[in-house]
């Protein structure tokens, strides 16, 4: 019979495999199991944007989280895990940009506020209409599949066991104590008490067909698309808009610019990548151009397209639900914001599971 696990986490993009990564550290003997591989899922379309100021403090904090663990993980790797250190604008209304600045601070991250001239200095090529914007010059984003090897190889080597390729089928629970036990898969049944439910996009789809309840999480369409302006671009920050609801950064492959703007669209769980649709690129257009000008004259060159799973929580859903059977923690729901998450998501676990 197979040795049981303190853990198992049942999906390997950036949610799992960074649990896979605490938890192994942590001295816990994890098992991650995907039924495809290492970035098949939400993870490898990410713009995998690491920034820190959000519109709430609980989220800064989350975030600041992750930012700190990702550039120690691009330091500690010795540029294994590249972190392309852009900078990142956020475009709100002043009071809210110095709220934020004041959250930055606590958390020790470093950040300014730019007005109309400092931007114009520190990006000559790329016009900003814009009166501040608050700058945060360490951060930037991150690449998906380095970054996820990363974090699956140093847990194999703590002792943690991955498997690809291996699907799961349910959640083995315990008639009686109504305890998790395990999981079934197509490799057959792995024994655990623990077991983490980072599924992405397919998480409501499989509690619905488990549990009967999708626990609020559903699928929503994100398309960020890459405009080319006339001349490839040397570097671009990372920027959130939140007046006109923009997110994006540079593309350092083409010298392009993505561009997000929300779909609104829910769409099931078997969808995952679909072409870009014109028709929103051109909206992204129109919303983009008001906070950059230049976009107007420029062209459409592709996206990053993909669905994720969404949620009414503020950062996501996490950990034990009314209505699961005790040992089942959720990770997932994180609504487009889920590469950042990741760190402060897996400790957050990783507390639950070391002090229960
Ligand atoms: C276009 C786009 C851009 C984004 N940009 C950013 C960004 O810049 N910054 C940011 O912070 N966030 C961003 N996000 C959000 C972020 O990428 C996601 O929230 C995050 O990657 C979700 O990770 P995950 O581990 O939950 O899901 P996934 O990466 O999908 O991992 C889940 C894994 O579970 C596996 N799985 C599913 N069902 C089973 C099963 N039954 N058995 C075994 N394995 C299973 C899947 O194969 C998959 O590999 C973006 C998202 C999109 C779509």
């Amino acid at each position: 019979m197979r040795k049981p696990f303190d853990v198992i986490i049942v999906g390997a993009g950036i949610i799992g495999a960074t649990c896979f990564n605490v938890l192994s550290a942590a001295g816990k003997r994890c098992l991650l199991i995907d039924d495809r591989q290492l970035g098949s899922g939400v993870t490898g379309a990410s713009g995998c944007i690491v920034r820190v100021a959000h519109a709430s403090q609980q989220a800064t904090r989350a975030a600041a989280q992750g930012y700190h663990f990702y550039r120690r993980l691009a330091h500690d790797s010795q540029g294994q895990v590249p972190f392309a250190q852009t900078g990142y604008l956020h475009f709100a209304e002043p009071h809210a940009l110095a709220e934020m600045q004041g959250w930055l601070e606590q958390e020790g991250v470093d950040a300014q506020l730019l007005d109309a001239e400092a931007l114009a200095r520190q990006y000559p090529t790329m016009p900003i209409a814009a009166e501040l914007a608050l700058f945060e010059p360490g951060s930037g984003y991150m690449e998906a599949k380095p970054t996820l090897q990363y974090l699956v190889r140093s847990s194999i080597d703590r002792g943690g066991i991955y498997h690809d390729a291996v699907k799961v089928h349910a959640i083995r629970v315990d008639p009686v104590s109504r305890q998790a036990i395990g999981v079934l898969t197509s490799n057959g049944n792995y024994e655990a008490p623990r077991v983490i439910v980072a599924m992405g996009n397919g998480t409501s789809e499989f509690l619905i067909r488990q549990f009967g309840h999708s626990f609020g999480l559903w699928n929503q369409h994100i398309q960020v698309t890459r405009f080319k302006g006339e001349r490839a671009l040397a570097s671009a920050p990372c920027f959130i808009d939140d007046t006109h609801q923009l997110n994006g950064r540079w593309c350092a492959l083409t010298g392009g610019f993505y561009v997000g703007y929300p779909t609104g669209q829910r769409v099931p769980a078997s969808q995952g990548y679909v072409a870009a649709e014109q028709s929103h690129a051109q909206l992204t257009r129109e919303q983009g151009q008001r906070r950059f000008p230049w976009l107007q004259a420029a062209s459409v060159e592709g996206a990053l397209c993909h669905s994720d799973c969404y949620s009414e929580q503020p950062i996501g859903l996490l950990g034990e639900q009314p209505g699961l059977p005790g040992g089942v923690l959720v990770a997932s729901g994180f609504s487009g914001g889920g590469f950042k998450m990741a760190p402060h998501v897996a400790s957050q676990l990783a507390d639950v599971i070391t002090q229960g």
